[in-house]
């Protein structure tokens, strides 16, 4: 329980704005993307790594759950304060501290925005790969957190190959800093490979090492048109299979087209089921290689394929793809966001098996998404306030994870568990490596005071 001498000390750390109590700023840090809401009892907004050390030493002290929060953009509640407590918002904690081009790396504090970043990057003819949807407004801390993936990870990998080091302050006040600046490093256990995907359940990341590459040359853009998901989902698994490495390939199922024609007001195509959004990168002409080759792939399956002529048709598409997932919550009062993982070669099974459920159970189910690494977001339009409907999309939900598990898939492969997806845990996980978990928490955080609640560890 956050108590009045609680808070005066909290003042007298982090200065009169530095933390808030008023009811209408806590209601802006009750909530992420998944539309659940719980309020803190406090919100703090440190601006250095000291800061930080003092603040979880006070709370370690009075026993108050800190929750961190970047942009609380999540999928999945990781940043909501389930038991109540104080919000840690990184959003002072936003400089680009260094970029070093000899060595190819970035220092950047956790409420850097991913886009940011980015853009800095290529001032410089540098390139920071992970593209998250949400890379105009997410940040770095919680990409880190969350493993968060985008379209380019068919090519580069997702956050966690990026990440060299961590500065993190532990529950109690105490500071650690994994990894450093260089491109290999096996003393020990890799600590900042576990960090990564903690979920802010660990620690709470001051500083970020991020790896950086040159800047590719040039990119192509290749939309490839199908008369049905599964067509689309055997396009994905024969361009894998046919040895070409595109940077992206992106699936938009035709809810998904529908929803970002009326809301969003970009019109793709108005007949497919299913498109493809193809990016290449490289030399001009291995651009243009590339691209025959997907062109090639995606006409043997039976699709029609159309090269964007310039970067401006280009962005258009992308702009669209970006589109879908704030578009989509106007099609239903309620969309379940889940984003599975299948083997590549089994998407076309998984699509053909996820349209049957949305007979079964009189709801839309719209598909799009990261095809390329088999990842797929599914998402369940229904209504929480009908409680028909509502226990309907649940079954949905479950029948989904089991198809994906059954097929030999995950239950995420970008958006983590949080509270969200703790109830289908025990389908993927053994018991014996959820206690591993819960053994691992019990050593960074032994009063559970960091984020808790979340990923099924109590
Ligand atoms: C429209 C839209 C599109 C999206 N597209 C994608 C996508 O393509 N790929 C993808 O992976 N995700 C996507 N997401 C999900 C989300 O944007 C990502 O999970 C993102 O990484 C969350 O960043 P955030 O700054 O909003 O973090 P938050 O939501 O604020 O927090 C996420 C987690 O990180 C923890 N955290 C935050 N900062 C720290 C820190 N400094 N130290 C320790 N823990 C911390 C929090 O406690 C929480 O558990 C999308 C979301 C939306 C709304």
């Amino acid at each position: 329980m956050v108590k009045g001498a609680f808070i005066r000390r909290l003042r007298k750390l982090l200065g009169e704005d530095g933390i808030t109590t008023r009811v209408e700023d806590l209601l802006c840090y009750s909530f992420d993307a998944t539309q659940e809401e719980y309020l803190p009892q406090v919100v703090t907004f440190p601006q250095n790594t000291q800061q930080v050390q003092e603040l979880m030493r006070l709370a370690w002290e009075e026993e108050i759950p800190i929750i961190p929060r970047g942009a609380g953009s999540g999928f999945t509640g990781g940043s909501l304060p389930v038991k109540g407590g104080m919000v840690v918002s990184t959003e002072r904690l936003n400089r680009i501290l260094e970029i070093d081009e000899e060595n190819l790396t970035v220092l950047v504090e956790p409420g850097v925005v991913t886009a940011k970043l980015q853009q800095a990057a290529e001032a410089l003819g540098l390139f920071y790969p992970p593209d998250p949807a949400s890379m105009e407004f997410c940040t770095i801390g919680g990409n880190v957190a969350e493993n968060a993936g985008g379209p380019r990870a068919v090519k580069y990998g997702v956050t966690r190959d990026y990440v060299l080091g961590i500065e993190a302050v532990l529950p109690g006040g105490g500071m650690i800093i994994t990894g450093r600046k260089v491109m290999k490093d096996v003393v020990g256990y890799d600590l900042t490979r576990l960090l990564v995907g903690s979920e802010g359940t660990l620690a709470f990341f001051t500083k970020i090492l991020l790896k950086l590459l040159p800047l590719p040359p040039t990119t192509g853009t290749l939309l490839a048109l199908f008369s049905s998901r599964e067509q689309a989902g055997d396009a994905v698994a024969a361009i894998i299979r046919s040895r070409i490495l595109p940077t992206a390939i992106e699936f938009i199922d035709r809810g998904a087209l529908e929803a970002v024609r009326r809301y969003a007001g970009i019109d793709i195509d108005a007949q497919a089921q299913g498109v493809l959004l193809i990016e290449v990168d490289g030399e001009e002409d291995v651009v243009m290689h590339l691209l025959e080759g997907v062109a090639r792939v995606c006409e043997q399956v039976g699709g029609i394929t159309r090269v964007a002529k310039d970067q401006a048709e280009a962005q258009e598409l992308w702009r669209a793809r970006r589109a879908i997932s704030p578009s989509l919550v106007h099609v239903a009062p309620t969309k379940i966001n889940e984003d599975i993982v299948v083997p590549r070669s089994l998407l076309p099974q998984a699509l053909a098996r996820i349209e049957a459920l949305e007979g079964r159970y009189g709801l839309p189910i719209i598909c799009y998404g990261h095809a390329g690494d088999g990842n797929i977001h599914v998402n369940v339009m229904t209504d929480r306030r009908d409680p028909e409907k509502w226990s309907k999309a649940q079954e949905a939900v479950r029948d989904i994870f089991a198809i994906t598990v059954e097929l030999g898939g995950t239950l995420s492969g970008e958006h983590g568990v949080g509270i969200t997806k703790v109830p289908y845990l025990s389908m993927e996980l053994s018991p014996r490596v959820m206690q591993l978990f819960k053994g691992i928490k019990g050593i960074f955080d032994p009063k559970n005071l960091l984020n808790p609640g979340k990923m099924g560890l109590g």
